[in-house]
């Protein structure tokens, strides 16, 4: 591997294109908005390239907000032959597959790479990176995503990544949703919060939503947004799916993405995916501090 690009220097991208030069001496960035990626080659040392020159790198990462937006760069800007791109996005299974069936005619190998850990493990370079596609383009693309993982782990053809990283996040958001319920009910019995929180922390009741979201960012009341309610949304949109072209039951993960979404479409589109309890704060008039 001689030269690197990432495509998306968002909350996600801006941090993990960070760590990148640690390990090459090419390294290359765009961003939409380009005054982020001149910024980016200033703060970091990697350099900031037109989006063709970007495509024509010999790993291509990508982080954007939906699969959407991926198809219409790569559709616009074919990546070169033998090349690997590799797509950080929380995107879609069935576009994964698209992708990869599409840039395989080119000899262009698509790994659907989505990352767990929020901004914080971008920051630290200790995210879990789920992958779909090809185990053999993985072996080659691995020295590429070693700086910014903690785990990197192959889980399946293509579009398992994707998979695997909407239930994740589905399970976010079905946790977080019973977790803000269940202590409205502790507060409305007049329950102290912060030692009911301390007891379920050690109990069978915890998940990542007592043990960091409560605490850190609703019950301060500083939900920062590090990760967007909508795309969080859209996260248990992909999830749903899977259930339902699967021909599933699954009640408990339908609601959950009817009342992500309800939460989403009734937010200030900046608001931080925590931000989804305040819903039910206006359903109970408690709030959760
Ligand atoms: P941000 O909204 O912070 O960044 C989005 C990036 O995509 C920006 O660089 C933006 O460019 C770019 N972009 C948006 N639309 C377009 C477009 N039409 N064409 C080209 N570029 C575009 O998102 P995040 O970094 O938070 O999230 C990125 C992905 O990672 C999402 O799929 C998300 O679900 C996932 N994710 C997020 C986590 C988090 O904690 N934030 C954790 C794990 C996964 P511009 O600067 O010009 O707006």
């Amino acid at each position: 591997i001689s030269s690197v690009a990432f495509i998306g220097l968002g909350a996600m991208g801006w941090r993990m294109a960070a760590h990148l030069p640690k390990a090459f001496a090419d390294v290359r960035v765009w961003n939409r908005t380009f005054s982020k990626a001149q910024q980016h080659a200033a703060e970091f040392g990697t350099r900031a390239v037109d989006i063709k020159e970007a495509v024509q790198a010999d790993i291509i990462f990508s982080c954007l907000p939906t699969s959407s937006e991926v198809e219409t760069l790569i559709a616009e800007h074919l990546p070169k032959a033998g090349s690997i791109w590799v797509d950080c996005t929380s995107g879609e299974p069935t576009s994964a597959q698209y992708l990869n069936v599409h840039l395989q005619a080119r000899d262009v190998a698509f790994l659907d790479a989505p990352v767990s850990g929020q901004t914080i493990g971008a920051e630290k370079g200790t995210l879990t990176v789920m992958v779909g596609g090809d185990a053999e383009a993985l072996q080659r693309a691995r020295p590429a995503i070693e700086p910014f993982a903690g785990l990197i782990q192959h889980v399946g053809d293509s579009g398992s990544g994707f998979a695997v990283k909407a239930v994740n996040n589905m399970l976010l958001a079905v946790n977080l949703w019973a977790a803000a319920e269940g202590f409205s009910a502790l507060k409305a019995h007049g329950v102290d919060v912060q030692g009911a929180l301390a007891c379920i922390n050690a109990s069978s009741g915890k998940s990542n939503a007592t043990e960091t979201v409560l605490p850190q960012r609703v019950f301060n009341r500083s939900f920062p947004n590090t990760f967007a309610l909508n795309l969080l949304a859209k996260d248990a949109g992909i999830a749903l799916d899977l259930v339902q072209r699967a021909k599933l039951p699954a009640p408990v993960l339908a609601l959950t993405q009817s009342l992500i979404r309800a939460a989403s479409d009734t937010s200030a589109n900046d608001s931080d995916f925590s931000a989804a309890v305040k819903m039910l704060e206006r359903w109970t008039n408690i709030e959760l501090s």
